[in-house]
């Protein structure tokens, strides 16, 4: 099985009738605004939804055309990838697209013509990819530690698959660290095996702003559309008690996200932010061409000394754009109306129709 040939997506992408472009996505995380912003660009829309889950679509009314689905991995079944083609179908990646479908099927099995970089899904899934990119794009992300000896100062321990569930923990010397290593082992929340794979990082002590990006591949610009912070599980709940009542409870704390809000930041950190997001973009061109193309999302925390530490990226839409389905502070005062990323996303595709370079952007 080999990856999905690019030529083969132009050619479908060829016998499109241009005219007719329904902009198609999985019924989940982002699908909402994606959706709304296609039909405020002027687009069909279609929504591949898991049975039982169609109401929000119903209700917000976002959808034009449905295709119900037992199981959200479905959409990568033939039949629905004809349908979605037979619509002139541009499907929107998203993160519970990428993960129902899974990056295999989506790189060897799904052809449908979508937008942004198809290749570049693997770099955010895989933290030494991740890693790569974000080294060599000259960011500032938290120091990694190879060996658990090596441990000098307070660091945050995360395994694979966890993501921010429970498996995150935070150590303050080597002695902490195999004191809580033992004890997940114990409880059976890892396997032997999976210490091997702890990846360990300095502790970043700062606020949380997650950067939402749009490099826009046609006027060849990034563009920051907004930015958003987490509420997370245990730990936000943790945090509102005072310390002696922390430690009487002895509660182990987890970074599950349990919603989003919309933040702005101090205005001299912008140009860190447009630093940042300009050096990923260039990197990115040259690491994983064509490069980032469309929605990213920088997660970073800024410490006391205003530096902005880069921990993870999403490198297609990120859930935290939902604070602004219609428009945040920053994508106002770059449209001067409501913009939100879904209709970022069906504006740079309609442009690409009207320019006849949808090649561009499709992949
Ligand atoms: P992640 O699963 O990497 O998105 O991380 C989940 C949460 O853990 C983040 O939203 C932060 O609150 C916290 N976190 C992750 N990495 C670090 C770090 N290096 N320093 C401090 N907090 C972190």
């Amino acid at each position: 099985m080999g990856k999905v040939n690019r030529d083969e997506i132009l050619s479908i992408l060829d016998e499109y009738n241009k005219d007719e472009i329904t902009i198609a996505t999985l019924g989940s995380h982002t699908s909402l605004h994606i959706l709304k912003g296609a039909k405020e660009e002027g687009f069909r829309t279609a929504v591949v939804c898991e049975k039982g889950r169609e109401v929000p679509y119903k209700r917000f009314n976002v959808a034009d055309d449905y295709i119900m689905v037992d199981k959200f991995k479905d959409i990568v079944n033939e039949e629905v990838q004809e349908e979605l083609k037979s619509m002139n179908s541009i499907v929107v990646p998203h993160g519970s697209f990428v993960a129902y479908a899974g990056l295999d099927r989506v790189e060897n099995d799904f052809n449908v013509p979508m937008f942004g970089n198809r290749d570049i899904l693997r770099w955010e899934a895989e933290r030494d990819l991740e890693r790569k990119l974000l080294v060599e794009s000259g960011i500032r992300i938290p120091q990694k530690y190879n060996d658990p000896s090596d441990i000098d100062r307070t660091v945050m321990v995360k395994f694979p698959g966890a993501r921010g569930g429970r498996g995150y923990f935070v150590a303050s010397s080597t002695d902490e660290y195999h004191e809580k290593i033992n004890s997940m082992l114990k409880r059976n929340w890892i396997e032997e095996e999976d210490v091997e794979l702890a990846h360990i990082e300095e502790y970043v002590s700062g606020c949380n702003y997650c950067i939402h990006y749009f490099y826009s591949a046609l006027k060849d610009e990034v563009e920051v559309m907004g930015m958003d912070s987490r509420f997370e599980s245990n730990i936000d709940g943790l945090c509102r008690i005072p310390a002696k009542d922390q430690l009487d409870i002895g509660m182990d704390p987890s970074y599950v996200i349990t919603g989003n809000h919309p933040v702005v930041m101090r205005e001299s950190l912008l140009p860190q932010v447009f630093d940042i997001g300009d050096n990923l973009v260039e990197c990115a061109k040259k690491l994983v061409s064509p490069g980032m193309n469309g929605p990213f999302c920088l997660q970073t925390l800024v410490n006391d000394d205003l530096e902005v530490i880069v921990f993870e990226m999403s490198a297609r839409i990120d859930g935290g754009t939902n604070t602004f389905m219609h428009a945040s502070a920053y994508s106002y005062l770059l449209f001067g109306e409501f913009m939100s990323m879904g209709r970022r996303i069906s504006r740079e595709i309609k442009t690409g129709v009207s320019e006849d370079n949808l090649d561009v952007i499709i992949t």
